[in-house]
């Protein structure tokens, strides 16, 4: 995680046009056990709203979340927000399996994105979410070599 542990912020989604989960280009990358989640959440059946997507270079098969996203609702809030898969809860930061390294990709938040003291109790911070990273990442690449 290195120099991004000492990154602490906060962003104002409900005020954001250009949401994060409307882009193309981001792979939402998902565990099984996400797409359960989504699935009980929902009530919506994984068809619906899951990709899978062949890495070119290590052709392993990864699942991601069809985008823009099934679950953006008319008003551009997160219908199953309390269910969104971890990707969803750390943007800007952004765990990439391709690299197996925390990603920080704040140009999509634009002034959205504050920034607070690595000390302060405001915000928060990858580092927050540090073991779930790493369970994620092995998930991830075992689910992936499996298929
Ligand atoms: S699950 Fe929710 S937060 Fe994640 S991409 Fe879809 S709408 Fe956005
Ligand atoms: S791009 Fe940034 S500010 Fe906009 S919805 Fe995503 S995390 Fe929130």
């Amino acid at each position: 995680m290195g120099d991004l542990a000492q990154i602490r912020l906060q962003t104002n989604c409900s005020a954001c046009v250009n949401k994060c989960c409307s882009q193309p280009l981001d792979w939402v990358y998902v565990t099984e056990a996400e797409i359960v989640k989504l699935e009980d959440a929902s009530g919506v059946f994984r068809g619906e709203f899951i990709e899978q997507i062949r890495n070119e270079i290590n052709g392993l098969m990864f699942q991601t979340l069809r985008l823009p996203c099934y679950f953006l609702d008319a008003e551009e809030q997160c219908s199953v927000y309390d269910s969104r898969p971890l990707i969803c809860r750390l943007f800007p930061f952004y765990p990439d399996p391709l690299v197996a390294k925390l990603m920080f990709l704040p140009a999509e938040c634009g002034d959205r994105i504050t920034f607070v003291d690595s000390d302060s109790k405001e915000g928060w911070s990858a580092s927050d979410y540090q073991d779930d990273i790493a369970k994620w990442f092995a998930k991830i690449w075992s689910e992936a070599a499996l298929r």
